[in-house]
């Protein structure tokens, strides 16, 4: 009901009033006076006010004026009513702010009418006025929950999401009967940490724009794999996270964790019209076994996303608490990485590379090895970014290099006399000064020829500055070494940047050869890099080949090396020899020509 202040000193006037307001349904409260209406303004907040002009003491032009000054009154709508239509009480009145004027003796209808027509036009404006404030709150809302850049949810509304299924989850335990047929002591809350593989990389050589376009095109993706009651954060450029409250057993959860890695390892496209393609890393902690606050999950999953990325990275990983070895652990294995080298706990190891044409061992890849004395074999994709960061690749990339060339003409010398040995080079190796004089002092001491000597760089060492790098590759080729791009594919799609620069191999990931004969994108994009090298007249290495139907795809779109376990793992120098001298042949298909 209606409230309406009536402030009137003539009590028949105001009686007469305050009747007809009631047979209206509107609730009236008469006042006698200008400072009584005020104090009655102030407490009850009527939704209108009728106030007479003249008035002894406090007039109405008083009343409005007292009224229009205290917030809490200032927008109630306010009629005066006068006995003369004095003109001057008019001008005066609506300056003050009054909404209407009416003059006395007036009809009951036209009193309503002027009622009703203020309070309609009240309505409309605090109608207004609620939606306005509800836009501004929702929108400070969205800024204090959303990521500006995404649109999705932060970590601070993935906490509160958190919270409200644990609070479901608590409900149930609490109350048995709402457990379903199918819920078991295996159920789990999980929290997937995703990190984008070599984002910074990426995102050094396209730019902001691109890659802040790029992070939205990711999201997006990432967003249509979700049920509508899952959660995905966005928790800086290169991180999300993603809360599933629709899977909880762990082998579902471990299938959306590969649903995601595939999803996005589908080309995006850029603005530009080149294509990229990415790839991340998943870690997954489980509640409540890996922890029971959110910020114990997220911290969990990191570190098995960290452990994913070392692992080559395009992997997910649950959480163990083996991988709770942190900071210290890396600590002690930098400090024990740097006496590596002089406690000769460094080997290499040989990985044949065979022709197919031919059937035979035409090269090897020289891969480190670490014998840590307490944790025996340590990956070197889990040292080699650690003697990166501490500059250590520089004297163990040296020993790699010496050790693999005298390695090389042993075996030449041993009766192979063509065989060729590829040694990795980091970004930091490639980027130092004296590295040409190092590589062709190694030559000379060793005595093996240039030709066969293959240096394997990755693309990301161009891609920071593409005129540099291909000034160190002609001052490389001048010596007569080979050299060849590692991991190709898993950085850029494009190769036009790479027309330029004197490259001799393309060694495809391989990510793209796992699995061919089953991934139809991975066949148009291997059948495609293999045409394309061979028209820049480079030669072709399949990394990473493990059965015979990928060999048989590789034969098939005529591949002219490949390197996997389906023939051999890398090997210690010993085993490598026994294998020389075995003749260990690929069998030659009659129809490769
Ligand atoms: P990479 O140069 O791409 O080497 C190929 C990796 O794939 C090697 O891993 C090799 O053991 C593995 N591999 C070969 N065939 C197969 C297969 O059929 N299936 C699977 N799943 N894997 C296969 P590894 O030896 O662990 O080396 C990892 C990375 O560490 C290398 O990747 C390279 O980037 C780096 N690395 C190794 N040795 C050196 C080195 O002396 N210097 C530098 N700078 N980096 C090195
Ligand atoms: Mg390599
Ligand atoms: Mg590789």
């Amino acid at each position: 009901m209606k409230k309406i202040l009536v402030i009137e000193d003539e009590a028949a006037i105001r009686d007469n009033i305050l009747e007809l307001l009631e047979t209206e349904n509107y609730e009236g409260i008469g006042a006698a006076n200008g400072s009584i209406g005020i104090h009655l303004a102030q407490e009850h907040t009527p939704d209108l006010i009728l106030c007479d002009v003249r008035m002894p003491k406090i007039d109405g032009h008083g009343v409005l004026e007292a009224l229009r000054h205290d917030p809490i009154t200032a927008a109630i709508p306010f009629i005066f009513l006068t006995a003369q239509a004095d003109k001057t009480d008019l001008r005066q009145g609506m300056e003050l702010g009054a909404d209407d004027y009416l003059t006395k003796p007036c009809t009951s209808e036209e009193l309503l009418r002027a009622i009703a027509s203020r309070l309609k036009k009240q309505a409309t404006v605090t109608g207004s006025y609620t939606a306005a404030l509800k836009q501004a709150s929702q929108q400070l809302n969205h800024l204090n929950y959303y990521d500006r850049l995404t649109n999705l949810p932060n970590r601070q509304l993935l906490q509160e999401r958190f919270n409200k299924a644990l609070q479901r989850d608590i409900l149930r335990q609490r109350n048995p009967q709402l457990v379903q047929p199918e819920v078991n002591d295996e159920q789990f809350l999980p929290i997937l940490y995703l990190s984008l593989d070599r984002f910074s990389r990426i995102n050094e050589t396209l730019g902001h724009s691109s890659s802040d376009s790029l992070i939205k095109a990711i999201a997006r993706r990432l967003q249509n794999c979700l049920d509508s009651n899952d959660t995905i954060a966005h928790l800086s450029l290169e991180h999300f996270a993603i809360l599933l409250t629709t899977i909880n057993q762990k082998k579902g959860i471990g299938d959306f964790a590969q649903t995601i890695l595939d999803v996005l390892s589908k080309p995006f496209l850029l603005k530009n019209g080149n294509e990229i393609f990415i790839t991340a890393s998943i870690g997954i902690s489980l509640y409540p076994h890996n922890g029971n606050n959110i910020e114990k999950l997220l911290q969990n999953a990191h570190k098995a996303m960290n452990h994913a990325k070392n692992l080559g990275g395009n992997n997910y990983e649950f959480y163990a608490s083996k991988f709770s070895l942190g900071a210290s652990d890396r600590l002690a294995l930098e400090s024990s990485l740097s006496y590596a080298l002089e406690r000769e706990e460094l080997q290499v190891y040989y990985q044949p590379q065979v022709n197919l044409q031919t059937g035979k061992i035409v090269g090897a890849e020289a891969l480190l090895r670490w014998n840590h004395p307490e944790r025996g074999l340590v990956s070197p994709a889990k040292f080699i970014p650690l003697a990166e960061e501490t500059s250590l690749i520089i004297p163990i990339g040296e020993w790699v290099l010496k050790t693999a060339c005298q390695q090389m003409k042993r075996w030449q010398n041993l009766g192979v006399p063509s065989l060729r040995v590829a040694v990795n080079l980091s970004a930091r190796q490639f980027n130092q000064a004296n590295l040409r004089f190092m590589v062709y002092q190694t030559l000379m001491e060793t005595g093996l020829e240039p030709q066969y000597l293959e240096l394997e760089l990755t693309e990301n060492i161009f891609l920071e500055n593409v005129e540099i790098g291909a000034i160190r590759l002609i001052a490389f080729k001048a010596i007569g070494v080979q050299i060849a791009i590692d991991d190709f594919g898993t950085g850029y799609s494009s190769l036009s940047y790479l027309q330029h620069l004197p490259f001799d191999v393309l060694k495809i990931d391989q990510c793209f050869i796992r699995h061919i004969n089953e991934n139809a994108k991975n066949q148009a994009i291997v059948t495609a890099i293999i045409q394309m090298a061979h028209q820049m007249n480079l030669k072709v290495i399949a990394e990473g080949v493990e059965t015979e139907a990928e060999l048989a795809f590789l034969r098939q779109h005529q591949c002219n090396e490949i390197q996997g376990y389906l023939f051999s793992r890398p090997l210690s120098v010993e085993a490598f020899e026994k294998l020389l001298k075995t003749d260990k042949n690929l069998p030659i298909i009659s129809s490769f020509n």
